[in-house]
């Protein structure tokens, strides 16, 4: 485009704006009659709310659930949208019954019905206490569906810094961990290594020069865990087996 016509074009679209036309009919009045815009990878929406009489009709190919959010450590609310027919999670939101979503948040005992007004402007609800998940929890989403996320037990396949891993079952890595022996004999490796049942021993010092290291079963170092249950099961796991040696996400 020459820089003449740019000019020309520029101020054609100041002088329409000037005269209090809206931009969406700017662009439908480019639009042949008849126009019908194409589809769009917009999906089906939840539940359709008559903003002036406050019906809500929930659209039944879509299932909701309240949740919690583990993008981090402050578990806020959040709600998952599953689409019916495939099974997949579509979209995370913000939980309307959560205070660390929502503010004002609604009290419990209001309905799944009444929770959608407060998504939408009837009597303004959306604008008061629209519930919303921070930029990292919408991506959690993503991790999700992210198809180079771990969902099985790896173990390396070469020297260690190779970064080079296998994938094996649940039932090979407990075999391992629990029973130790040369798991790494086909890489040349024959040093035989301890499984946590070699060490579950909590009255043998584990180097009886040393007593004040303790008992063998405190070579069981477990690190790891969240707050959706497994720090506290790991705790009990560890102190039942006789380690004290169990370090959380956070812990320094
Ligand atoms: S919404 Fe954000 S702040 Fe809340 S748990 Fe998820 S990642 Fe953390």
């Amino acid at each position: 485009m020459k820089r003449r016509d740019f000019i020309k074009l520029t101020a054609a679209a100041g002088m329409v704006t000037a005269s209090g036309l809206g931009y969406d009919r700017m662009i439908m009045a480019e639009q042949p009659p008849g126009f019908i815009p194409k589809k769009t990878g917009s999906q089906e929406v939840e539940a359709r709310i008559d903003v002036t009489s406050g019906k809500v009709e929930v659209n039944p190919n879509i299932l909701m659930r309240n949740s919690a959010c583990l993008g981090c450590y402050s578990s806020c609310g959040n709600r998952v949208k599953i689409n019916k027919e495939t099974g997949l999670a579509t979209r995370v939101m913000g939980n309307p019954y959560n205070p660390s979503s929502a503010q004002p948040h609604l009290a419990m005992e209001t309905s799944l019905l009444d929770s959608y007004l407060s998504f939408s402007t009837y009597r303004d609800m959306g604008n008061e206490g629209r519930a919303a998940l921070c930029a990292r929890g919408n991506a959690t989403l993503t991790a999700h569906h992210d198809p180079n996320r771990i969902l099985v037990p790896l173990k390396r396949a070469d020297k260690r810094g190779e970064a080079k891993w296998q994938p094996i079952t649940w039932e090979e890595a407990v075999k391992e961990t629990v029973e130790g022996g040369t798991p790494f004999a086909h890489l040349g490796e024959t040093t035989p290594i301890e499984g946590i049942k070699d060490v579950h021993d909590p009255l043998t010092p584990m180097d009886p020069a040393n007593p004040e290291l303790g008992p063998k079963s405190f070579q069981l170092v477990h690190f790891g865990g969240r707050g959706d249950g497994r720090t506290a099961f790991a705790g009990r796991f560890t102190g039942a087996f006789g380690t004290p040696n169990n370090f959380g996400h956070g812990y320094t």
